[in-house]
């Protein structure tokens, strides 16, 4: 008799997604090392929006032969792995979001810095509009609008 409610053996010890992390890097042909160590635990501190100069700039701190492109390569591994997703802030930089729930869009306040999610409704709206205008399909993980928000405006 099934029995719905009774905890899965195999998910109970699951804590975090970030478990298993190292032989999901390794299953894609990364070597686990120090380095690469070092970016999960530094990943695991944040929630939400990181950039990838602050990563680098964080890993450096804990071992400085760190290098930007090994950070790189493992962030797009880990991509790959749906642990971050990378969009990109006004001025072009990328920043990492880490553990990303639903794709959106940010924006940005030229006045005073601040980004903000676009609400997954509101980004439905674009992504509909310009497919029926142009047919066009948007990628709502690469849309930044910049502008100026209600505190900026005066
Ligand atoms: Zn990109
Ligand atoms: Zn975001
Ligand atoms: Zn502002």
């Amino acid at each position: 008799m099934p029995q719905p409610d009774s905890p899965d053996p195999a998910r109970a010890s699951v804590a975090s997604p970030w478990d298993g992390v190292a032989d999901r890097l390794r299953a894609s042909g990364l070597r686990w090392t120090p380095q690469r160590r070092n970016l999960v635990e530094v990943l695991r501190e944040h929630e939400g929006h990181v950039t990838a100069t602050d990563l680098i700039a964080r890993c450096r701190e804990l071992d400085g032969t760190t290098t930007p492109s090994t950070v790189y390569r493992t962030l797009d591994v880990l991509e790959n792995l749906g642990l971050v997703r990378h969009g990109h802030a006004a001025d072009g930089r990328e920043e990492y979001h880490v553990l990303p729930e639903h794709v959106h869009g940010h924006l940005y306040c030229v006045g005073c810095g601040t980004t903000w999610e676009i609400r997954p409704e509101t980004g439905a709206l674009i992504v509909d509009a310009l497919a029926a205008d142009l047919g066009f399909s948007v990628d709502l993980t690469h849309v930044t609008i910049a502008g100026r928000c209600e505190g900026c405006q005066e």
